[in-house]
């Protein structure tokens, strides 16, 4: 099939991915196309991307070190404003050492094709993040997926496993249905059966947690099988990602994690402006129960209407609508209303589940969820 039939396809099935041009700052309303819209799609939990106090660590961090990190960490890279971030993550989720990563997506490869190889196995839940699966690929290790959350399951697989090296990665909150997953069981059975466990908490850094230090914090959990994972352009505000553990993990990360020594170090600007919003996240409390309020807002104005929300105690708040083309439909008849809400298809999430992914964020008001509440229930 040649490239144009293979496109054509896509589109007739309902999953052709377009991207929309934001002309101004991320936020909870938007200017697309000339039309402004309140905005539930982002992964600005905090309402932090567009806040002053990072634009202006930005400002300050350009005059002192330039723009560009001209190097990989490993070469002359790595700078003060990289280690002082390092040392404030560590502190902030109580684990001993963390390393900077450029994106989430280069943290997770890096960290499965570093700790695990040909004759290692890797248990996975089957809605993990793409970026976990394609780690797992990469690393060349053995893939044991087990269904969504099912302990029996994993538990079984572990104990029929004899490789060398066991890992089980999870999503902490998985990021299209909200959820949190059952972490003091995972890490219990990890402990029985000798595995590692990675944690991938994009979706709970700065907004789990006290003063959003994380899922690890939320369960107060601690071991020396934990590998936490997290990244800094979604509650953070910023971009890139940390992973965190106990010294040797780190250590073992920095000389063996392909995608931490081949690519150029995040530019220093960054890593201030991460370290100016993780001060922000930490005080903040009003943010994390601004959130808790809206999303109780959000499903009790659905609760008695035509539309279900999955179960979820997160900012993200999945609409489960089933046919892509249907999810799409309900997708563009919000923005007729001013309202913009990604419809979430096939292969982001299984077959027959398209959704809108509704994801609140601290810079929404009451009024705001009232008026999709109200929207939404004009489409029944
Ligand atoms: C967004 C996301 C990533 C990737 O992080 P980036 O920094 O955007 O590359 C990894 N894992 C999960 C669960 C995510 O939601």
């Amino acid at each position: 099939m040649n490239l144009r039939e293979a496109l054509d396809r896509r589109r007739a099935d309902g999953l052709l991915r377009t991207r929309l041009t934001l002309e101004g700052a991320q936020g909870a309303h938007v200017r697309v196309a000339g039309h402004d819209y309140l905005a539930f799609a982002s992964n600005d939990y905090l309402g932090l991307a567009n806040h002053p106090a990072l634009a202006e660590a930005v400002t300050q961090a350009a005059r002192r070190y330039g723009v560009g990190s001209g190097a990989s960490h490993l070469i002359v890279g790595h700078g003060h404003a990289h280690d002082t971030l390092e040392q404030e993550l560590a502190d902030f989720v109580g684990l001993p050492r963390a390393l900077l990563f450029s994106t989430g997506y280069m943290a997770n490869l890096g960290v499965v094709s570093a700790l695990v190889g040909r004759q290692d196995e890797v248990f996975a839940d089957k809605l993990n993040h793409a970026s976990l699966n394609d780690a797992v690929v990469l690393s060349r290790a053995r893939m044991r997926r087990y269904p969504h959350a099912d302990m029996g399951v994993l538990e079984r697989l572990l104990a029929q496993s004899d490789a060398p090296r066991k890992l089980v990665v999870t999503d902490g909150v998985f990021s299209m249905d909200g959820d949190v997953a059952p972490m003091a069981e995972l890490l219990a059975l990890c402990e029985r059966h000798g595995a590692f466990l990675l944690v991938d908490d994009a979706h709970g850094f700065g907004v789990l947690g006290e003063g959003g230090r994380g899922i690890l914090n939320h369960f107060a959990l601690a071991s020396p099988r934990i590998i936490y994972m997290a990244t800094l352009g979604k509650a953070v505000g910023v971009m890139g990602a940390f992973v965190a553990g106990d010294a040797d993990c780190v250590e073992t990360l920095i000389q063996r994690a392909r995608t931490y020594i081949y690519t150029t170090a995040l530019p220093p600007l960054v890593a201030a402006a991460v370290s100016a919003s993780l001060a922000i996240v930490r005080e903040d409390d009003w943010r994390r129960d601004r959130l808790a309020t809206l999303i109780q807002r959000l499903r009790q104005g659905l609760a008695a209407g035509r539309w279900r929300l999955l179960p979820s105690t997160t900012p993200i708040q999945p609409l489960l609508v089933g046919g892509n083309r249907e999810a799409l439909e309900l997708s563009e008849a919000l923005r007729a209303h001013g309202l913009l809400v990604p419809a979430i298809r096939p292969p982001t999430v299984p077959r027959d589940s398209a959704r809108l992914r509704i994801s609140l964020s601290a810079a929404h008001t009451l009024n705001d969820i009232d008026r999709l509440v109200d929207a939404l229930s004009s489409l029944n």
